[in-house]
């Protein structure tokens, strides 16, 4: 090793063999109760799905029992957890809107048999003017989610919800029905702007619908150490959210976005790949901050 000369190519190798040897080494514990967690932008292609099913596949992975609900209508999270999501299947719209229990329609994914998706079709689309005339709209999956948590015996551990591009019932619905948000940011110019937004309609909700919810963590996505662009946004985004942002960063990775394809996430497509290494150091920081609190 010693005449081996120390390029920047064979250091990196290096990093990445000792970060791949410490996640693979740390152990998980359960949280107190399930965290509920709603992956949450509304800005689109930040990466939310590729953050909720990755982050759910490394968890499940540690041993935690994970369920992911897909409450986008473009089903992007049942795609990549391999789960059916044609029109004719059940899911969750038909528990938003048709009242069915949340257990008839969760489906464990082929991903691992500690993961589970609640599919979302292409009948969600119509699900907002549904539910407009609902009483307590607001809290639907809310009241859904209790009563199949309730109902689960060894109980899950982390939820993560599938948050739609847009601040619809939908994604109030989710934001009501979480314990915290994880918000996806795109390392990227007006990356802040949206947010700033996005933080000031999670205020109103938790003001008036959910008083306990809380901001669980900022992730950098898509984050590309090239540019000096990404090196900029990720360091304002820290100099505004010190506590909130993650230390794990997502770097753009090609696998990331093939994994899909294969109707898998990017840690059972290709685990060594450098996003899926970063995914799995993302779920365990996310997993161990939760049990700090
Ligand atoms: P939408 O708002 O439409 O739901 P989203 O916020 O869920 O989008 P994703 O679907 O996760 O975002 O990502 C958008 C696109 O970018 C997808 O094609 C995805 O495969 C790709 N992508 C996500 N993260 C990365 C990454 N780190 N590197 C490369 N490509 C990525
Ligand atoms: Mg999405």
């Amino acid at each position: 090793m010693n005449n081996m000369p120390n390029t920047p190519l064979l250091r990196e190798m290096t990093q990445t063999i000792e970060r791949a040897k410490r996640v693979a080494e740390t152990e998980l514990f359960a949280p107190a109760k399930t965290r509920v967690i709603t992956i949450s932008n509304q800005k689109g292609g930040v990466g939310k799905t590729t953050s909720a099913v990755n982050l759910a596949s490394a968890l499940a992975r540690k041993g935690m029992r994970v369920l992911v609900i897909d409450l986008d209508p473009q089903g992007n999270a049942s795609t990549a957890l391999g789960v059916e999501h044609h029109n004719s299947v059940r899911g969750s719209f038909e528990v938003l809107v048709d009242g069915i229990e949340m257990a008839e329609a969760v489906v464990q994914s082929p991903e691992h048999q500690n993961l589970f998706c609640l599919p979302a079709t292409i009948n969600l689309a119509g699900a907002e003017i549904e539910m407009v005339s609902f009483d307590n709209r607001e809290q639907v999956l809310k009241l859904k989610l209790q009563e199949y948590l309730d109902s689960q015996n060894p109980r899950l551990d982390f939820v993560f919800i599938d948050s739609p591009p847009s601040l619809g019932l939908l994604t109030i619905n989710a934001l009501c029905a979480a314990t915290e948000v994880l918000v996806p940011i795109q390392c990227e110019y007006y990356a802040l702007e949206g947010v700033t937004q996005l933080m000031s309609n999670i205020e109103r909700v938790k003001r008036a619908l959910n008083p306990t919810l809380m901001v669980g963590g900022i992730l950098l996505t898509m984050f590309d150490n090239r540019t000096n662009l990404s090196t900029d946004v990720a360091a304002e985004v820290r100099k505004f959210f010190p506590a909130e942002t993650l230390n794990a960063t997502i770097p753009r990775s090609v696998r990331l976005s093939e994994a899909p394809s294969f109707g898998q996430t990017a840690i059972s497509y290709d685990p060594k790949n450098i996003g899926s290494l970063a995914y799995q150091e993302a779920a365990i920081e996310l997993a161990q901050r939760g049990s700090e609190e």
